[in-house]
């Protein structure tokens, strides 16, 4: 199979996951563009409860728990980026108010009304970004607010090569008007967008050789592995070539029904 014809979902978990393990972030994200996205978020008090959703090890995270006082709970399905958050946590003496536990965003382990604030950076796409908003909104409070990035299109037509590599990875990309309606639609107020700067994923692709290069020393031989650094070499290929018409935009939306 030649690695065009690839989308991440081909790949062992394993190996997903071990090349990110140990990673500050696991997708594009910054903390300036974290706190860029709390600034249009009103009323949290030490009394809020805030869930990251897909959180990975937490790189976000922290960053929000320095800059609120509520109680955060991240979810996680992967284990090991579970332990490692925890262990984040507990280093910068957080682990009071800041904790992850292994979970499903399906099926998410909180009441109904339950949640001041719903984060999630470059996972929502896992379950789907329409069906996501419309499952998480019974867990937030009347006036509650969620804020996701999800991948976008910037422009109404895209050259092909682009056009067939999302369409197959992720056949809900659409653009910034479409989506931001899909949130309203699904009970929200969308109170901000915006573009995630191309900064961030450079700086996201510029540590993949470092990473690429132990993870192939580590896995030598092991076909699937190289199959794997091949798509992600990919994918760091075309968005340098492509990075006009695509990428991650922050959706703020306020609960409203
Ligand atoms: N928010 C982090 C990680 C993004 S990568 C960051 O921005 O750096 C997406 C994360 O979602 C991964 O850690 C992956 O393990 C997690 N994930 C994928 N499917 C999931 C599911 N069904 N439930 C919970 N977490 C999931």
């Amino acid at each position: 199979m030649s690695s065009e014809k690839q989308t991440v979902h081909d790949f062992d978990l394993n190996i997903i996951y071990d090349y990110f393990s140990n990673t500050e972030r696991q997708g594009p994200g910054s903390p300036e563009i974290t706190l860029r996205a709390l600034s249009f978020i009103d009323g949290l008090n030490e009394k809020s409860k805030i869930a990251d959703i897909g959180c990975g090890t937490g790189g976000q995270t922290m960053i929000l728990a320095k800059n609120t006082a509520g109680e955060i709970t991240g979810i996680e399905s992967w284990p090991e980026f579970v332990r490692q958050f925890n262990q984040n946590s507990k280093n910068q003496n957080l682990q009071d108010r800041v904790k992850c536990v292994t979970g499903n965003m399906e099926n998410l382990p909180f009441q109904e009304e339950e949640l001041d604030l719903i984060w999630s950076e470059g996972a929502i796409y896992n379950i789907g970004f329409e069906w996501g908003l419309n499952e998480w909104r019974k867990f937030l409070k009347s006036g509650g607010y969620i804020a996701i990035t999800e991948n976008t299109w910037f422009s109404e037509e895209r050259p092909d090569e682009i056009q067939n590599f999302w369409q197959n990875a992720y056949p809900e990309i659409d653009t910034m008007p479409n989506k931001a309606a899909q949130m309203q639609k699904a009970g929200y107020l969308p109170i901000a967008t915006f573009v995630v700067p191309d900064t961030v994923w450079k700086e996201y692709y510029s540590m993949q050789p470092r990473l690429q290069e132990t993870f192939l020393k580590k896995h030598k031989g092991n076909k699937s592995a190289e199959e794997f650094i091949k798509y992600q070499r990919y994918e760091a290929e075309l968005y340098r070539k492509y990075q006009a018409y695509y990428g991650y935009v922050f959706y703020i939306g306020k609960r409203v029904r």
